[in-house]
């Protein structure tokens, strides 16, 4: 594969996509790759689909891929910068949002004709009605693909930037940097390649390498914060009077115990919770399908507790991983799942209670007890945190509600960098690997954002 290319995109996620597309938009003489360490969106496939446990393939395909860690999310995109990350901090509001809105530009480009997206905005009632019950609910216009769409969308963005001669690269990963004149080499899967420019764009799920990367290029880094607690099913009915009118409740809470902040997000209605494998790691999400067809009577969504490690602990990372292991453990190598009744009787759940329960499970999990796994405070916020949400949706806190475990959401790290997201000279971190961002418009941003720096500047 040995070739020099003026730009090679780390990452085929939104954010790697989004700055591929916005470089051949300005530049198209440009020679472009990207390097994406998991398969073509269409050779995507998880074993474990059919209801199985995970079964640990080297390279995940729900995780990695052409399309990264969203290509089988519910594609919501949170057209704003209250939530999903600090671009609106980095690049100023207006900037910020000027990306954002171009990023939903983009989708509009790829959406086929007779395919609905829908949109969501604000809603005054429901804020005062969380206001009033010691909850604040984030407010933001969300478009909402849906899974279907959103793999259908981004597969049509990747045909484009193939036909436009941007050169595709998977089962690349990307193993190491180093300075060349002129450039960068870089040591591949597939052999070694050089660049002009790189564009690092690799995740959640490329921790390690934008952390060897760093160390290597003696670029410091800060330590953030860590997210962690439980993925929680019910019937969808419960949280239909917000789901029909903002589609996506997302609401923070302060704990009365603790005083630690908690948030719920990533809500699916009528969705399913998955399972997804995070180095060896195996944690819970969650998704929903926009076609009717593929609906479950049952919605869920994610609690969380938010922890900021001080000096001289700088491994958040390892210590969300550390439990997530311990609920593997337990689980024999699977996500965990416990009835909240169980869960505040300090009893575990069975297979017994479980088949008995009024909420079918939508995920294969071992049946058992949380407890276990989740340190004293986390829990105690998660279950505080399920009782005010109960006076918001009556029946969130019913005993045959499930909380799959763990969930945890990590940006542990965030390497210095200047206001074009350059961490060293020719080198752009992006999206979710940035400690920057959480999702996937503001991930998207940043692509389109460093691509018009970098064509800017040729
Ligand atoms: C199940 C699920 C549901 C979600 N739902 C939503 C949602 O509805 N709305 C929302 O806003 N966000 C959602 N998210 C989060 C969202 O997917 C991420 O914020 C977004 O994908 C980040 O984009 P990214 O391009 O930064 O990284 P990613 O999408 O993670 O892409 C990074 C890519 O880099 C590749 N890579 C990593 N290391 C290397 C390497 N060394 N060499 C080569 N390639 C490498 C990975 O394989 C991966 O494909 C969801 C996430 C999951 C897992």
């Amino acid at each position: 594969m040995e070739r020099k290319y003026d730009v090679i995109i780390i990452g085929g996620g939104i954010g790697g996509l989004m700055a591929a597309y916005g470089l051949r938009k300005k530049d198209p003489a440009l020679s472009i790759a990207i390097a994406e360490k998991g398969r073509t969106v269409e050779q995507r496939k998880c074993p474990a689909a059919g209801g199985k446990g995970c079964v640990y393939c080297p390279v995940c395909s729900i995780t990695s891929g052409f399309a990264g860690a969203g290509a089988f999310s519910d594609g919501k995109f949170n057209l704003g910068t209250a939530y999903g990350g600090t671009l609106g901090e980095e690049l100023g509001e207006a900037l910020a949002m000027e990306y954002i809105n171009r990023v939903g530009a983009v989708l509009d480009r790829f959406t086929p004709d007779g395919v609905e997206i829908k949109e969501y905005g604000s809603n005054e009632a429901l804020k005062l009605k969380c206001l009033q019950n010691n909850l604040r609910l984030l407010d933001m216009n969300v478009k909402h693909l849906g899974t279907d769409n959103n793999l259908l969308i981004m597969q049509r963005l990747i045909r484009w930037l193939q036909e436009n001669g941007v050169e595709l690269l998977p089962n690349t990963e990307v193993r190491q940097v180093r300075a060349v004149p002129g450039g960068y080499a870089l040591d591949t899967a597939k052999g070694p390649t050089e660049a002009g420019k790189l564009i690092v764009a690799t995740g959640r799920n490329g921790a390690e390498f934008v952390g060897e990367l760093c160390r290597s290029f003696g670029i410091a880094m800060k330590s953030n914060a860590v997210d962690i607690g439980v993925r929680v099913e019910m019937k969808d009915a419960i949280w239909r009077e917000f789901s029909s009118q903002i589609y996506e409740p997302k609401i923070l809470y302060r704990t009365k115990t603790f005083e630690d902040r908690t948030r719920m997000f990533c809500f699916n209605q009528g969705g399913i919770v998955s399972a997804e494998n995070n180095d060896g790691v195996v944690t819970a999400n969650g998704h929903s399908f926009a076609d009717p067809a593929k609906k479950t009577e049952n919605c869920n969504f994610a609690i969380l507790s938010s922890i900021h490690f001080t000096e001289p602990f700088n491994n958040p990372t390892e210590y969300a991983k550390s439990f997530s292991k311990m609920a593997n453990l337990i689980g024999s190598g699977n996500v965990l799942v416990q009835r909240f009744g169980d869960l505040i009787r300090g009893r575990r759940t069975n297979d017994h209670r479980l088949g008995q329960n009024t909420v079918i499970p939508t995920l294969k999990a071992t049946a058992g007890d949380l407890s276990l796994a989740l340190p004293h405070r986390i829990l105690t916020n998660i279950i505080e945190t399920i009782y005010a949400l109960d006076k918001v949706a009556p029946g969130t806190a019913n005993d045959d509600t499930l909380l799959y475990g763990l969930e945890s959401k990590y940006y542990s790290i965030k390497p210095d960098h200047d206001r074009d997201f350059r961490i060293c000279e020719g080198i752009y971190l992006i999206g979710d690997g940035s400690g920057i961002c959480r999702g996937l418009s503001q991930s998207g941003a940043m692509g389109l954002y460093v691509a018009d720096r970098i064509t800017d500047a040729l």
